[in-house]
Formats: structure tokens, C-alpha cells, sequence
């Protein structure tokens, strides 16, 4: 696991290094924790299990001493609720993410999961609460069971084959010669792109968190694959709480919550309807007024 360690030079890398691994890789961050960030405090606590309520008060928050990437954030997403961040590139969507997984803290105001601050709780045992699928998921070299197993790392075969098939995934693995033993190289090269998805899906299943995040993929992955996506997802989404860094429009559509971000702070907050009826930015962007780029 030192592989995570090196990119932390780079700030920029820091985020997609570690939300890639994050799907139930206490391990990974039992050495992040050691190294890099700052040590949990004496008061914190492990957390067994968390309904899911999640609660940002007044959140704001800069990565240089006088800037200010969020500004008094506030937004409480209920147990099993979809939230869609939507803003343009850099409002601070992926930010949000960043404080929720404690990368860094909040300046002023705070972050609550079942009405608990989360200083209060341990990082490692924070982040096994949540669980990421992200565009480009991370894949290690190993065998496609390893992969899903990712997400719970003493789950039986028979555990990650269930997993497998909610997450659509165990027809194309099946298909493979190796089935579930087949050898994946580093970043999967040899699968598609979709069956990436499919494979992050089913070890996020696997792992089977309170807090989902979701990136949204936005290279273009061919119609059938795309509808097991998106079945896979709707039931990965089922009872947890997930946020979504949506770029789609029947995605976001779809949220319970709406939370519009424009330079670092909540502009519009609501469901479709809502938004809609405003006629502020997110009634332009249904419109097409504007396009939600990559
Ligand atoms: P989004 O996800 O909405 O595109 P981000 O949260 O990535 O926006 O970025 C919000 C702002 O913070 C941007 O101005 C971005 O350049 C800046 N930023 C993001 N990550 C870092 C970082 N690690 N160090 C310094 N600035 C950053």
C-alpha cells in the first residue's frame, strides 16, 4: 500500500488517489493516518455503524490561508436520501466530498453524520461507513474476485459472487475465461471502461456502507453496459445515503436534493420541481442554458 503514500506530494492528486482507494481499504488508510494526516484526536471514537443523516452547518473552508473554496455551507441530507451536487467545474463539488472523508477539515462551521461531528470520529472507521464509485475506479493487479473483495477483504466467494450479480457484473466475468479468477492487470487494463463501473459497484455492494459517493462517469460507455449501470447503481443506492457529483440531467433529475454550488457556495438547494419553478441557474441548466462539462 506505499503506493498511496507517493502522490501526496501533489495536492492536486491527493483526492482521486485516496477516494480510489478507499472502498473499505482500512489499510490503505491505517498508513495515511500515520503518515500524512494529522493524528485523530485523543477524543475520537470508533464509529461501529451510522444510520446515515448527514448534516453540513455553515461549512466553510480553504485550502490557502486566504482563500475561501466554501463559503457557510449548509445542507442536511436524510437516512437513504440521493443528493446531487451540481455546479460548474470548480465550485467545490468534489471539495464537499473531501471534507465529508475528513482529507481536510472544515475552517469554520461543521460536518455531522447522525448528528455526531465527525472530528469526533476515528478517520479510518469514518471512511468504512462510506463507500466511492468513481469514474475511473480503482483497479488493482490481482484476480477479479481480489477487486471485489476490495470492499470487504474477508468476504467469501460466495459473498463476492452475490455481490457480482446485483452489480450486473457476473455476466461479463463469467463470460471471461478465468471467470472470477481471471488476472486483472493494474488500473484493469483489459476491461472496458463500463466493466470497470460494473466491478466498483459490486465491491461498493460488497462493502455494504451507510454513505455512498458517487462520481458520475462521463466518457461515453455503449447503451447495454449503460443500462446495467445504471440498474446496478439504483440498487446500490437502495437505503444508503448517496451523494452524487451528477453531470447528467435525468440523474440529477432523479435526487431527492438538489444542492447547486457556484463558487463555493449553495445557491439553490431543492428537488427538480423546485429548482425548476426558481428560474435561478439550474432552471438555465435544464434549458440548456449551460452545459455541465466534465
Ligand atoms: P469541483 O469538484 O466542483 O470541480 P473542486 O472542489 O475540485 O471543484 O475545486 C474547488 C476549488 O478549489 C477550485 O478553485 C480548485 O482549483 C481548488 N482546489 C481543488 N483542490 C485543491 C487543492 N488540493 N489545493 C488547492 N486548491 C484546490
Amino acid at each position: 500500500s506505499r503506493q498511496f503514500t507517493r502522490p501526496l506530494n501533489d495536492l492536486a492528486n491527493q483526492w482521486n488517489t485516496m477516494l480510489s482507494a478507499v472502498a473499505g481499504a482500512e489499510r490503505v488508510f491505517q498508513v495515511l493516518d500515520e503518515e500524512v494526516e494529522s493524528s485523530d484526536e485523543s477524543r475520537a471514537k470508533e464509529v461501529r455503524s451510522v444510520e446515515g443523516k448527514v448534516t453540513f452547518r455553515d461549512v466553510s473552508f480553504s485550502y490557502e490561508a486566504d482563500g475561501n473554496t466554501l463559503k457557510h455551507v449548509s445542507f442536511t441530507a436524510a437516512p437513504g436520501e440521493t443528493v446531487a451536487f451540481v455546479g460548474p467545474t470548480g465550485a467545490g463539488k468534489t471539495t464537499l466530498i473531501s471534507l465529508l472523508s475528513r482529507f481536510y477539515e472544515p475552517t469554520s462551521g461543521a460536518i455531522e453524520i447522525d448528528d455526531r461531528d465527525i472530528r469526533t470520529m476515528m478517520r479510518a472507521s469514518l471512511r468504512s461507513q462510506m463507500a466511492f464509485v468513481l469514474q475511473d475506479p480503482f483497479l488493482f493487479e490481482g484476480t477479479i474476485a481480489d477487486n471485489i473483495r476490495y470492499g470487504k477483504l474477508d468476504a467469501t466467494m460466495e459473498e463476492v459472487k452475490e455481490a457480482a450479480k446485483l452489480a450486473n457484473a457476473h455476466g461479463f466475468i463469467s463470460r471471461m475465461r478465468g471467470g472470477y479468477n481471471t488476472r486483472l492487470k493494474g488500473d484493469g487494463a483489459g476491461i472496458s471502461q463500463g466493466q470497470k463501473q460494473l466491478l466498483a459497484i459490486a465491491r461498493a455492494i460488497l462493502a455494504n456502507p451507510s454513505i455512498l459517493v458517487l462520481d458520475e462517469a462521463t466518457s461515453s460507455i455503449d447503451t447495454v453496459t449503460e443500462i446495467k449501470i445504471q440498474e446496478a447503481l439504483q440498487r446500490l443506492m437502495e437505503g444508503r445515503t448517496s451523494f452524487i457529483i451528477a453531470h447528467r440531467l435525468n440523474t440529477i433529475q432523479q435526487a431527492d436534493q438538489i444542492v447547486v454550488l457556484q463558487n463555493g457556495a449553495v445557491t439553490e438547494k431543492g428537488s427538480h420541481e423546485e429548482l425548476t419553478a426558481k428560474g435561478g441557474f439550474y432552471s438555465g441548466l435544464v434549458q440548456g442554458q449551460y452545459v455541465l462539462e466534465p
